[in-house]
């Protein structure tokens, strides 16, 4: 019988997505045993053409040449996952939505004229149907085995849509927000990390994208009568994950009441 084909594909990115899949030593040789790597380009030049059955694609959509290799991979493809927090959230790149992209080419390039890219860094889920979204930047290497092992058995993958807080209490990790005061996303945030950031004295900032259902208002009000200006708990929700709707809305939010003056 042939072995599943993999293609992992990557947009604008940094590459750290991929590279948590090469991280994951213990199970790839096992991974390269169970499907036929047909393109990988950050661990093979060689290519083997589609369709495949799994695509994993990293990276946002920024340029007219994005959106027409995004279709071109959906349409060679029969499950498309995305990982990390550009190819489900636009990225820290998507910075630029709330900003005048031609003034950052003009100020970046030297010769700006041969710059083709889009006003926008979105989601690929923005521009073609996806089956899988796996949030985290980077995403957790373990959590990317669990997706890929669960579509070979035919199952659905079990990851964690629960907030960080809960990972918090399994380790007995002392409350940073509770016992300091001090801001932490982590309420809102979606697990997968074991609450790196608490368990080192610091507030979550929310690399892994919003957890299920996350109450945004109620965060952010706790941190306003926590003393933090509104316009730090705006930048906050605009950091890798801030185009993702739920920060996004939020953000917006509280910018516009900000700038009306409430
Ligand atoms: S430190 Fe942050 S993530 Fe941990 S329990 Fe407190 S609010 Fe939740
Ligand atoms: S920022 Fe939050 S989600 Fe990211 S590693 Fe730290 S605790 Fe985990």
């Amino acid at each position: 019988m042939s072995k599943p084909k993999l293609g992992v594909f990557k947009f604008a990115s940094c590459d750290g997505c991929q590279l948590s899949l090469l991280s994951a030593e213990d199970q790839l040789l096992e991974l390269a045993g169970a499907v036929e790597i047909g393109y990988f380009l950050e661990a093979t030049s060689k290519i083997a053409p589609g369709p495949y059955d799994i695509a994993l694609v990293e990276g946002s959509i920024t340029t007219p040449h994005d959106v027409e290799r995004i279709q071109q991979v959906r349409r060679d493809c029969k499950f498309l996952i995305t990982i990390g927090a550009c190819a489900t959230a636009g990225g820290i790149q998507a910075l630029r939505n709330w900003a005048d992209c031609d003034e950052f080419v003009q100020a970046v390039y030297a010769s700006p004229q041969f710059i083709s890219t889009l006003a926008t860094s979105t989601a690929i889920a923005d521009h073609v149907s996806v089956d899988f979204e796996l949030r985290g930047c980077p995403i957790n290497q373990y959590q990317l085995i669990e997706v890929i092992g669960s579509l070979l058995a035919g199952r659905r993958p079990r990851t964690r849509v629960h907030s960080v807080c809960l990972e918090c209490k399994r380790r007995g990790t002392v409350c940073v927000m509770v016992a300091q005061g001090t801001a932490c996303l982590g309420p809102v945030t979606q697990a997968g990390c074991n609450a790196i950031c608490p368990s080192f004295n610091r507030g979550c900032y929310g690399c892994h994208g919003p957890a299920a259902q996350p109450n945004l208002v109620s965060i952010t009000n706790q941190f306003a009568s926590d003393g933090v200006p509104k316009e730090q708990i705006v930048r906050s929700l605009r950091s890798f994950n801030g185009y993702a709707p739920e920060f996004r809305v939020e953000g917006d939010r509280l910018d516009a009441s900000q700038e009306s003056g409430e």
